[in-house]
């Protein structure tokens, strides 16, 4: 019998997870259909009752309802329990297990596909978000020298290092104290703020960037965002967006639910849109 997955999220019509998985399923020769659902606001776990009724096996989950997954499920990983937030639910006979594949899988776009490693890097990460929780216990597991946390929410920023105190070198920093840092310069600048889906960049100084560096924004498929034509205008010769972590957190999911790993470079590739 067909397996059925699914991604979740409003609005969905942009997602690109139907054709990933169904690309991973034809080349590691699963059974499975993938389709996309429109989830209602404030209706997201009736939605997911509804379709386990119809034999969901599995679901992706993005945007607004990652914090309504984490609640709905029964039991978490320790990634979606210290981000707080799921990306990926699985249905078995012990209920929904949640877990959460997206700072796992930028650091694996970031370490082996882009071959830039974190261990003994400064690393400034910007952003205080979902995104940002998802990141920091991958980040910090590849050991960085420092990994600085750029926000304009000193609250939020005080609270994710405290939550990660002990377990490596996290400090926040403001955007003005970041100019005032001008001259280091990061070994890697990683844009998890949300400011290129508006269109605009953080407010942050050219002076973080090194040129031997990389510049990585989260966002995907908007070809050169302004964080990414400040890097490149700053010098930064290796600039990457978000479509290998996109990619890589489904190829996770697969994984997990299928228990063969696909392979992802031809997926990237093919989703890629040139950074000009
Ligand atoms: P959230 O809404 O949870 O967080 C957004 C963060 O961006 C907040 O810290 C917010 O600050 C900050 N922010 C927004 N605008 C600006 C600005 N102009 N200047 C400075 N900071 C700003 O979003 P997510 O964390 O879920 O997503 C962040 C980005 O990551 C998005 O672009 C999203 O598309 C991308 N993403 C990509 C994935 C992939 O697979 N490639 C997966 C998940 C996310 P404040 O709290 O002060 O408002």
């Amino acid at each position: 019998m067909t397996d059925l997955y699914a991604v979740i999220g409003n609005p969905i019509g942009h997602t690109k997870s139907p054709t990933i998985h169904k690309a991973f399923a034809a080349q590691t020769g699963q059974d499975l259909d993938y389709i996309a659902i429109e989830g209602t606001l404030g209706g997201f776990a009736a939605d997911v009752d509804h379709w386990r009724a119809k034999g969901l096996r599995g679901l992706n989950i993005t945007a607004p309802f990652k914090l309504d997954a984490f609640a709905y499920a029964d039991r978490l990983d320790d990634q979606a329990r210290r981000a707080g937030a799921v990306n990926c639910l699985t249905f078995d006979e012990q209920g929904a297990e949640g877990c959460n594949y997206d700072g796992i899988g930028l650091v694996r776009d970031i370490v082996v596909n882009l071959g830039v490693p974190m261990k003994g890097r400064r690393i400034l990460l910007l952003g205080t978000g979902g995104a940002t929780r998802g990141a920091l216990a991958p980040f910090l597991a590849e050991e960085p020298t420092e990994l600085v946390l750029g926000h304009r929410s000193p609250e939020q920023a005080a609270a994710l290092c405290a939550a990660y105190a002990g377990n490596g070198a996290l400090v926040a920093a403001d955007y003005a104290s970041l100019e005032e840092e001008r001259g280091a310069g990061y070994d890697l600048v990683v844009n998890a703020t949300s400011a290129s889906l508006f269109g605009r960049s953080p407010p942050v100084p050219a002076g973080v960037f090194r040129t031997g560096g990389l510049a990585y924004d989260l966002a995907y498929g908007k070809g050169l965002t302004p964080f990414l034509r400040l890097a490149k205008e700053a010098g930064v010769q290796k600039i990457a967006d978000g479509v290998g972590m996109l990619v890589e957190q489904a190829a996770e999911a697969f994984e997990h639910w299928r228990g063969i790993r696909p392979h992802t470079n031809e997926m990237i590739e093919k989703l890629t849109i040139p950074l000009v």
